[in-house]
């Protein structure tokens, strides 16, 4: 597992943008290769890549479905929210294996508009209108490990307040 999906890295204001895109990137690798969500993640301030565990490799076709779809639901300027569950309620609605170990017994979801939800402490936009807009920049597919990565950017993304920062302590 890569350290930067540590909880550190996820607390990273200027992180924010990329690591939000994460959460849409990942479902919408859900909803059209009924995948899971990226087995690794390096979310870097510029450039960020996902790896997915697939049957065979995406086309270009498929590709640039990706990018049309994820810039669909960041241009509808869903908001992110989250809500807590008791550790049990998680467990049966979602994989918590990439969660870092915690003392709580609550666990934080974090949802955006109604496209996603998944478990996650880290630090996310307020509303996908701060993301800007995503581009994969390259991507590669390993036959043996049947893992396809890609990398992507985001461009002019607008600065975001403040203010509109979620603070992944404030409910804890
Ligand atoms: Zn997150």
């Amino acid at each position: 597992m890569d350290n930067n999906t540590g909880k550190e890295k996820f607390q990273d204001d200027r992180l924010a943008p990329m690591h939000t895109t994460e959460h849409i990137v990942n479902r919408t690798m859900i909803n059209l290769f009924g995948c899971g969500r990226a087995i690794s993640a390096h979310i870097e301030k510029k450039k960020s890549k996902l790896d997915y565990q697939l049957e065979r490799q995406p086309s270009e076709h498929e590709i640039a479905q990706i990018e049309r779809i994820v810039n669909d639901v960041i241009a509808q300027c869903l908001p992110v929210t989250t809500y807590f569950l008791t550790q049990t309620e998680a467990a049966e609605r979602f994989d918590l294996k990439r969660l870092p170990d915690s003392p709580s017994s609550t666990v934080r979801i974090v949802k955006i508009g109604t496209y996603d939800e998944c478990p996650c402490i880290g630090l996310h936009v307020a509303n996908t209108s701060d993301i800007g807009c995503f581009s994969i920049t390259s991507h590669s597919w390993d036959e043996n490990s049947k893992c396809w990565r890609m990398r992507f950017r985001l461009i002019q993304p607008k600065k975001i307040a403040s203010h509109k920062k979620e603070r992944a302590t404030e409910c804890q």
